[in-house]
């Protein structure tokens, strides 16, 4: 179904014409607002008004995630902080927290948008949505939960841990959407398991899932344990929350981005000129309609591109290829470039592996070493112990044929590896201890 329907199939021309009304409004407003805007415009040497058609797109400032920080708390608000009625933060794990404020537009707007998302999946206000996302400063719960309302759905609002007592709700319920990390979804899905419940016997039929990075490898093997159509949902805090853009069910190739809202744009991270279209870069947005803390050019460090062809869905807007990684995942083993969702395509298409893996980097001299932890399921733990040291080897090999690094592999039992209530922790570097 399509939430919206007339915007939402918008003809690619009139859709760019409404982006670019929008876009000049927004500078505006911008300059007009925000003394960190108006440097950077200045310093570009442009001014809203210079402005005249989409491609001038590429001569406005960029916004990294450490200019929310250095503006912290309020110094990017575009309004009076009277108007700001909502919000959110990152966690600030690394630094300084990066906060971002709504007014009440912005709140309706979003809860618009995961409607649509929901919708996009499968979704109808018939549906039971379990919403396992974190509630609180963190973008994911309240998303969900305000999409999920909109759409007329009945909605629960778990949050995030109590894995036991999802899976008691989940069944008893009757929920038909799930909503969490895809990690956490095979996490609540073992932990049932243990508890007697099966997946493949509830309603369950739907998982909307994101705020990580996951593969396609991934997506089958969650899709086939658990007898659903998993979604990949896709947004950042900076520009607004989940609901940027996600996956409709009928393609399940790369997630249509909100782009009346959002006006989405490819570069190369090092040069950080637009790359051709349909090439591989980091995705920069700009918001369209923020009004209580809009941004101009962020750059959002996720690597993907960007295929206009039209969908079989109907929709016209475009999709983003599934996240690659985020350039900050970015590991370099030895000068070479590796993404931890590659290794992860690697290790799921090796029969006896289960998705729960981590990355441990090491400095061993002045050389980093990798090793790749992964967990096998209790067949394979069974099996002799050559038989799985075999296995590494084999694993070993792949890798560095694949990608050109060489990494130790470590097979390790079930449940070895620590499980991860919200994002899973993919990467253990431990070259600065
Ligand atoms: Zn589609």
């Amino acid at each position: 179904m399509i939430f919206d329907m007339d915007i939402e199939t918008l003809p690619r021309e009139e859709l760019e014409a409404l982006q670019l009304k929008r876009l000049q409004t927004q500078c505006e407003r911008v300059y007009a607002n925000v003394a960190f805007y108006r440097r950077a415009f200045d310093e570009a040497g442009i001014k809203p008004a210079d402005i005249k058609s989409l491609a001038d797109l590429r001569y406005l400032p960029f916004t990294e995630k450490q200019d929310l920080r250095n503006h912290y708390p309020f110094g990017l608000f575009a309004v009076p902080k009277d108007n700001v009625v909502r919000v959110h933060a990152s966690s600030g794990t690394t630094g300084r927290a990066t906060v971002v404020g709504y007014t009440q537009r912005d709140i309706n707007i979003w809860g618009r948008l995961v409607a649509r998302c929901f919708a996009a999946a499968g979704a109808t206000r018939r549906d039971i949505i379990h919403v396992a996302y974190g509630y609180g400063l963190f973008t994911g719960g309240l998303g969900a939960h305000y999409g999920a309302e909109e759409l007329g759905a009945i909605t629960v609002p778990v949050s995030g841990g109590g894995t036991r007592r999802q899976a008691m709700l989940l069944k008893d319920f009757g929920a038909t959407v799930l909503c969490c990390t895809p990690s956490y979804s095979l996490v609540l899905y073992e932990t049932a398991l243990e508890a007697g419940i099966d997946f493949k016997e509830l309603p369950l039929r739907v998982g909307v899932f994101g705020a990580e990075p996951w593969t396609d490898e991934m997506r089958r093997d969650i899709e086939t344990k658990m007898g659903i159509k998993a979604i990949d949902i896709y947004g950042l805090s900076e520009v607004m929350g989940p609901g940027v853009g996600i996956e409709c069910a009928e393609a399940q190739a790369g997630a249509h981005l909100m782009e009346d809202h959002f006006l989405c744009e490819v570069i190369d991270p090092v040069t950080k000129e637009p790359v051709a279209p349909g090439e591989a870069g980091e995705l920069v947005i700009t918001t369209l309609t923020k009004e209580a803390q809009p941004v101009i050019r962020y750059r959002t460090r996720d690597i993907t591109r960007l295929v206009y062809t039209p969908c079989k869905c109907g929709r016209t807007f475009a999709r983003m290829q599934r996240v690659h990684g985020r350039s900050d995942d970015m590991l370099i083993i030895r000068g070479v470039n590796v993404f931890p969702s590659q290794i992860e395509s690697i290790l799921l298409e090796t029969e006896g592996l289960t998705p729960h893996y981590q990355l441990v980097v090491r400095r061993d001299g002045n050389l980093d070493t990798l090793t790749v932890q992964v967990e096998v399921d209790e067949k394979l733990f069974s099996d002799e112990i050559k038989n799985l040291q075999r296995l590494e080897g084999k694993i070993q090999k792949n890798i560095k044929e694949f990608l050109g690094v060489t990494a130790q592999v470590k097979l390790v039992e079930p449940r070895a590896i620590q499980r991860s209530e919200g994002k899973a922790k993919r990467i253990l570097d431990l070259r600065n201890e």
